[in-house]
């Protein structure tokens, strides 16, 4: 059994079994068995399936939203999002089935086409920063398409996973289609990876663990989609609305706690406007409401666990503090927003994905300056420009290498978009159409019409 903790006071508040490596190879073969008749259910029933997913999903939003307060830390309102986009993206994935077609070749002697096929069981493995939504971007397209999926949920984070894999069964999705075991990635992850019935894996977490992932599918040349780290810049010129960008950026990096892998963890300020920016921004990271997040007014709850907290302040206690917002007191893993001055591009915190409520600001001299900076990085997966200059803030997004770009705002994620990283932020899309195509293998069938 593993303990799982409420991170707003430290106490051990649920239990969940671990999965052994015997009983991943028996979900695994339900997960095969299932798939060959998943795959030939008429896409208008898959898709009313998905629909009827959905709409209990609607109907249990406020009780996973409040299992997320408990098991994540997240603020009430951030799970009550969460919950919601997974109803969403069931919903739009939902329109897929009878919509996944392929195309008609014209060839000499006879007609060609291709046919969009599912691969087989999907193993999708999830961290614990975003666990419903991160895992309903894999399984929702994963299932639409004609797969079927076991899902490993973080160790720290199952609850949520385990209740829609229950809402999954009310909603009559057939057994063995939609598996959730939690456990240890060293056994329940490794296991997915290796296991030849498994085809692809689409992973989210690490850069770190991601490479491993890689390299154990490379072996079965096993599909892949790694959605991993960030450090995103937010790049705010000096014609830009300052008054806005300022009081905006503490959401883009202190959201979640700044366990968000979009975290605008980089402020790239014109130098001409830096102290002003600063000036600014201090007042909005006072305000910003570390709370219990089960209190409707918090907008920042506890990061996850002691690990993680004292990871973080061992960025910080190395570096130069511009100034924090506040905290509470008391147990729980608790730490204050922090903005921190970078001396130099080569600063760990200005290098290192710190994942929590930390932020780095340095100044630049001019575009150019600009675009390398931001460039200056292993990861490329969001971020923000701010200017009024329509030229510049084109100039700047396509300049910029990351998967993920807004101009005068700092959101990332719409589920009929496109959604993953550039370099080591990852490999592949989740969301949108391309995700769904993810889930395939083209075929290309030829039927000879000569006599
Ligand atoms: P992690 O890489 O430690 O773990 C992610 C998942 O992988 C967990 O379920 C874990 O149990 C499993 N795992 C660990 N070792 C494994 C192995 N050897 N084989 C198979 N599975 C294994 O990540 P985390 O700490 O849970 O999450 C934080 C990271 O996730 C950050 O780097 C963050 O940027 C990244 N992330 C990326 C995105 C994105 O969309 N790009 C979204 C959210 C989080």
């Amino acid at each position: 059994m593993t303990d799982v903790r409420n991170p707003a006071t430290g106490a051990v508040f649920a239990e969940v079994p671990e999965t052994a490596p015997g009983e991943v190879d028996a979900a695994v073969a339900r997960a095969a068995a299932a798939y060959e008749r998943w795959r030939w259910v008429a896409p208008g029933e898959r898709a009313r399936l998905l629909r009827r997913f959905a709409a209990l999903v609607d109907a249990h939003v406020e009780e996973l939203a409040q299992l997320e307060v408990r098991n994540s830390g997240h603020t009430v309102g951030n799970a009550r999002w969460e919950a919601g986009n997974v109803r969403d993206v069931l919903d739009y994935y939902a329109g897929a089935p009878e919509r996944l077609t392929g195309r008609q070749i014209p060839v000499p002697g006879g007609l060609d086409v291709t046919v969009h096929e599912p691969l087989g069981v999907v193993g999708v493995i999830v961290p614990w920063n975003f666990p419903m939504p991160i895992a309903a971007w894999g399984f929702a397209p994963a299932l639409a398409a004609g797969n079927t999926v076991v899902l490993k949920p973080a160790e720290l984070t199952p609850l949520t996973a385990l209740r829609l894999a229950e809402l999954g069964r009310e909603a009559g999705l057939p057994d063995g289609v939609f598996t959730v075991l939690p456990g240890e990635g060293a056994v329940v992850g490794e296991r997915l990876v290796n296991h030849p019935a498994v085809r692809k894996i689409c992973f989210t977490g690490s850069t770190e663990v991601g490479t491993r992932i890689m390299a154990g599918c490379a072996a079965q040349v096993k599909r892949v989609t790694l959605e991993l780290g960030g450090k995103s810049a937010n790049v705010v010129f000096a014609d830009a609305d300052l008054a806005k960008a300022a009081a905006t950026a503490p959401y883009a990096v202190f959201d979640n706690a700044g366990q968000d892998c979009c975290a605008r963890s980089r402020i790239l300020v014109q130098r001409s406007v830096h102290d002003r920016f600063l000036e600014l921004l201090e007042p909005a990271v006072r305000a910003f409401r570390v709370e219990d997040p089960a209190r409707e007014t918090a907008e920042m709850g506890p990061l996850i666990s002691a690990a993680q907290r004292d990871r973080v302040a061992g960025y910080v206690d190395a570096a130069a503090v511009a100034f924090t917002g506040a905290r509470p007191d008391g147990p729980g893993f608790w730490y204050a927003p922090t903005v921190l001055l970078a001396g130099s591009p080569a600063d760990r915190h200005w290098r290192e994905e710190i994942f929590g409520p930390v932020v780095s600001v340095l100044p630049f001299d001019d575009e150019a300056d600009a675009i390398r900076l931001a460039n200056d990085t292993d990861y490329g997966l969001s971020g923000s420009i701010w200017t009024r200059d329509v030229g510049r803030a084109l100039r700047v997004a396509r300049a910029v290498e990351s998967g993920n770009l807004s101009v005068n705002s700092h959101s990332s994620v719409r589920y009929w978009t496109p959604f993953g990283g550039m370099k080591r932020s990852g490999l592949g899309r989740e969301l949108g159409p391309d995700a769904l195509h993810a889930f395939t293998d083209v075929k290309n069938v030829f039927i000879a019409t000569e006599e």
